[in-house]
């Protein structure tokens, strides 16, 4: 299969360059030519693991080509996927879809022959309708169809997500486009992962409900984590008793900080102006929005009151600032609320995290970065752990208390415990619903 990629980012470039190594031909097609001159130069716009290896083969093997030349990369596709960007429109919670219809209009204007025209990106119920209205304008008559392709990988272990998919979702509306989609996920079927084949309508509501119920298990377990406090039981416990339960599964269960990231708190706030539109109000989703907000509220609070109730002048060394461990990405993280938060009530904030500088540099411009979670205790007076890289996992307590001026944590992952903590010389120590 000759397949088109448009957009470059976390998705199309993950899911381009693993389609190449499926076997098809694939062209990556952005807008933005820093990212493609990067990646003619065999360069990764972003951190995502064992994506650069990957790469590199299949640009070796001739398979996978990059390009700002949609018209080009389009010609000749048996199918092209659209994997650009959806965010919040600004003030009203909606999808915007500036980029998507944008890409339709072009892609419409370069097909040749008959194409399948993919959505991969995130989109409200109805937008591949949308999408194929706008085709069906600029090209009357033309041979195309659309399909809807939602994507569930997650960052960070995208690439074996994408291989090892739970399921492939395809929403098609003819039995062309099913047999090119069903071509292009073959060797996928043949290691039978599971492909659900549904009209437009269904796919595109199963990538919202899916990501809505997940945002809504985390801010489930963050409630209870609240009350766990109140109470004195510990949720880290109550977690893995609920998660060994078969029927409810022990993955998206852990107490933190509030989730982020580039696709919850989009995903939710659309999913619910979308019940609004048609008057099917989504009150669970509604309610999980307003309780994550607060959930990030009290991680602040939680930290002054560890620093006596005022951080003013303090020294605070934050250890992670990206949303999850493994990415690059900085998008929605707690960082973003948290940290401005600190250094607007006076702390002088030090920052360190394996790879969320570049971006973090000047989405939070007061932070003073530094290189390894020693360097930035030392003289501090709190430390707080924000993401759970795995090099904050297995830290020297004893040696980074030492280094603190007053060695105070605030854990908001729940990597250690007061017990040990307090060993190690911390004279406060707090987490999440412990
Ligand atoms: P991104 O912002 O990282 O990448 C989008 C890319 O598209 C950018 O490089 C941009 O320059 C390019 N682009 C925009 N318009 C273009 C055009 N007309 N022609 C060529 N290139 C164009 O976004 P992302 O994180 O990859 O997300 C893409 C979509 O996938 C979103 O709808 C998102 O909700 C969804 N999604 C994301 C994830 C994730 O983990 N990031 C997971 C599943 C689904």
């Amino acid at each position: 299969m000759k397949i088109a990629m448009i957009g470059t980012g976390y998705v199309g470039l993950v899911s381009g360059v693993c389609f190449s190594d499926f076997g098809h031909e694939v062209i990556c097609v952005d807008k933005d030519p820093r990212k493609i001159e990067m990646l003619e130069r065999g360069e990764i716009p972003i951190y995502e693991p064992g994506l650069d290896t990957l790469l590199a083969k299949n640009v070796a093997a001739g398979r996978l080509s990059f390009t700002g030349d949609l018209k080009a990369a389009v010609n000749g596709a048996d199918a092209v996927f659209i994997a650009v960007g959806t965010p919040t429109r600004r003030g009203d919670g909606h999808a915007d879809l500036t980029y998507v219809m944008a890409a339709a209009e072009e892609i419409a204007e370069a097909m040749t022959a008959y194409t399948v025209v993919v959505t991969k990106s995130t989109v409200p119920v109805g937008t591949n309708k949308a999408v194929h209205d706008v085709i069906s304008r600029v090209r009357p008559g033309f041979a195309f169809d659309v399909a809807s392709n939602p994507e569930f990988l997650r960052e960070g272990a995208a690439i074996d997500d994408f291989m090892r998919p739970d399921r492939v979702v395809v929403g098609v509306t003819s039995e062309q486009a099913r047999r090119v989609m069903g071509e292009i996920y073959r060797p996928l079927f043949l290691r039978e992962f599971p492909i659900l084949y549904t009209d437009l309508e269904t796919a595109e509501m199963i990538k919202y409900a899916a990501n809505a119920f997940l945002a809504t298990k985390i801010t489930f377990i963050n409630e209870i984590a609240r009350l766990c406090e109140k109470v004195g039981a510990d949720v880290k416990q109550v977690s893995r008793g609920m998660g060994l339960d078969n029927r409810i599964g022990n993955k998206f269960l852990h107490a933190g900080p509030g989730y982020g990231g580039s696709c919850f708190p989009k995903d939710t706030q659309a999913l619910a102006r979308m019940g609004q539109d048609h008057a099917a109000p989504m009150q669970i989703v509604e309610t999980v929005i307003k309780v994550n907000d607060e959930v990030k509220r009290r991680m602040i609070e939680k930290i002054v009151d560890l620093c006596d109730g005022s951080v003013n002048g303090k020294t605070i060394a934050v250890l992670g600032v990206t949303f999850k461990p493994n990415t690059d990405d900085m998008r929605d993280a707690p960082s973003l609320t948290i940290v401005p938060a600190l250094v607007g009530a006076g702390a002088n904030v030090r920052a360190v995290d394996p790879q969320g500088e570049r971006e973090g540099a000047h989405l939070l411009p007061h932070v003073h970065w530094l290189s390894d979670a020693y360097g930035a205790a030392t003289g501090a007076d709190c430390v707080v752990i924000l993401t759970e890289w795995n090099e904050f996992r297995a830290l020297d307590l004893q040696k980074l208390a030492a280094s603190m001026v007053e060695p105070r944590m605030a854990d908001l992952r729940n990597i250690y415990n007061a017990q040990d903590a307090k060993a190690a010389g911390f004279a406060a120590y707090t987490s999440v619903g412990r």
